[in-house]
Parts: structure tokens; C-alpha cells; sequence
């Protein structure tokens, strides 16, 4: 493809993917591509973000935030940290990102996040699938549909809450993420979270548990009590497409969300 073709194209990507995101409005972004400003204060949100929904039902006052000003781990490659001050400016620099080649020219669109950006639950899922690349957000396919009941049988609509991905790229042929394109993508991911100081995160399968807690052990082990990511307590379960593969395994999920459910003050039977 002539270089004017790839440019034409990767403005139109980021342009969808900022529209799914919310986005209308281009402020400008600033990159820091030092690595040695690694201890930087994460700048707090002062703006409403986009989208907007609902406030969270249970929005009990939040204990502790994520502590924003400790130091961002970044690529050994030196990757840019971002300082993004709000959603829809992060949302901006994914959507311009192209640090993985071969994501950055095989997506349709970055697909950022969605819901309440003052949740007081994040849940975390692997990487967008055929569905959510089409149409720019998290959890639209048949795994989203079970998503969607799970957190209905706990009382809560998806607007309540906030669900964003490790990755922001759909891997070709819906593969795992490569440890690479995790690392590359981790400075989003942490500094989405800065933005939306969630008390709790319910991380949906191995590749989000392992990538969140920066671990190698199995979902198996890891599900079923809570962990702690920078003060935010973690509970690990497995995620909705291995529940469709494997029905015997919703009894353990349930018990996972009933967990999760207790220590947030909403328990369900
Ligand atoms: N699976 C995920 O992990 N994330 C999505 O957004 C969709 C399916």
C-alpha cells in the first residue's frame, strides 16, 4: 500500500475509534518519551470524561485511591509514559498508537473502554474480539451477552460499571496477546486506571489476571479469594467465552461474583 493509503487509512481508524470512545473534540496531547520520567505525579482528572453514564449505584464514599503518584512502569524500550488528563485525551493517544505494527495495521479500531468512568468496579477482560473491533467496544459478542447477565445477577447494569481490556487491539484471528503487545500496552492500561480510581477490579480470564498481577499462576489458583493491585482489591475469575465452552465451570464464577459482591457491600444469593 502506497505510504498516502496507510496514512489515509490509520486517520480514519483513529477518528472511529475516538468516536466510539466518546471522543469529539481533538485537544492536544503531549508525549513524554523519557524514560527517565518515570516518577512521574500522575495529574488528576478535573474534567468530566466521556462516555456518561449513570452514576454508579453503590457509590459508597471510596476508601483509597489508586496511589497516582507512584512511579509507571514502562517498556524496557523506553515507551512513552502517557500523562493524559483525562479519558477522552488517553482514548486519543490509544487511538493514535501504533507501537504494535501488526495490530496497528490489522484493526478496524482501537477499542478503548466503556461505562462509568467513576465506577467503583473495573472489569477487565483480554483483548477485543471480531465483534468489539467492529464496532469499537468491549464485550459486544456472545462472551459480552454472558457479561452482561453475570453482572445483572449481581444487581449491577454495565453502565454502572467500567470494562476495558488489557489490549486495545484485537490480535489477529482472536490469538492470545504477545507478552510484547501486553508491555506495550500496559502504560494505557495503568493510567486508565489512575483516571478512574475503581475501589475493585474482576479480572475475566488467565491473560487479564496474569497481565494485571504480573503473574504466572493459573486462573485456577488465582480466582476464588482477592488480590491487591496498588491498593485496589482484585478478585480473578474465569472468562465469559471459557464459561460458554465450559458451563460446569458458571457455579465457580458466581461464587467469585458472590465474593465480590460481599465486599462491596451489595451481597447476592
Ligand atoms: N473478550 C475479551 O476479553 N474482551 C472483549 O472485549 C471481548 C471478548
Amino acid at each position: 500500500m502506497p505510504d498516502s493509503m496507510n496514512v489515509k487509512r490509520a486517520l480514519e481508524q483513529q477518528l472511529a475509534s475516538l468516536a466510539a470512545a466518546g471522543v469529539g473534540q481533538l485537544p492536544h496531547v503531549e508525549y513524554v518519551p523519557d524514560p527517565a520520567a518515570r516518577g512521574l505525579a500522575a495529574p488528576k482528572e478535573t474534567v468530566a470524561p466521556t462516555p456518561a453514564p449513570t452514576p454508579a449505584k453503590p457509590q459508597a464514599a471510596k476508601p483509597q485511591a489508586l496511589p497516582s503518584t507512584q512511579s509507571v512502569p514502562i517498556a524496557p524500550s523506553g515507551v512513552a509514559i502517557s500523562r493524559a488528563t483525562t479519558l477522552p485525551v488517553l482514548a486519543e493517544e490509544v487511538a493514535a498508537c501504533t507501537l504494535c505494527g501488526d495490530l496497528a495495521t490489522t484493526r478496524t479500531q482501537t477499542v478503548f473502554g466503556v461505562g462509568n468512568p467513576a465506577a467503583r468496579l473495573c472489569l477487565l477482560g483480554e483483548a477485543p474480539g471480531a465483534d468489539e473491533d467492529a464496532q469499537g467496544e468491549p464485550f459486544v459478542g456472545r462472551s459480552g451477552q454472558l457479561l452482561t447477565k453475570i453482572l445483572s445477577a449481581c444487581g449491577l447494569e454495565r453502565e454502572d460499571v467500567y470494562i476495558l481490556n488489557i489490549l486495545k487491539c484485537r490480535p489477529p484471528g482472536n490469538r492470545n496477546p504477545a507478552p510484547q503487545e501486553s508491555e506495550n500496552c500496559r502504560q494505557f492500561l495503568i493510567r486508565q486506571l489512575q483516571l478512574i480510581e475503581p475501589e475493585f477490579i474482576c479480572c475475566l480470564g488467565a491473560v487479564a489476571a496474569q497481565n494485571l498481577l504480573e503473574t504466572t499462576t493459573s486462573i485456577g489458583r488465582l480466582r476464588g479469594q482477592l488480590h491487591d493491585y496498588r491498593g485496589i482489591k482484585v478478585l480473578c475469575t474465569y472468562h465469559p467465552a471459557y464459561l460458554l465452552r465450559n458451563p460446569g465451570a458458571k457455579k465457580d464464577c458466581w461464587e467469585d461474583m458472590q465474593l465480590l459482591m460481599r465486599e462491596m457491600g451489595t451481597p447476592v444469593e
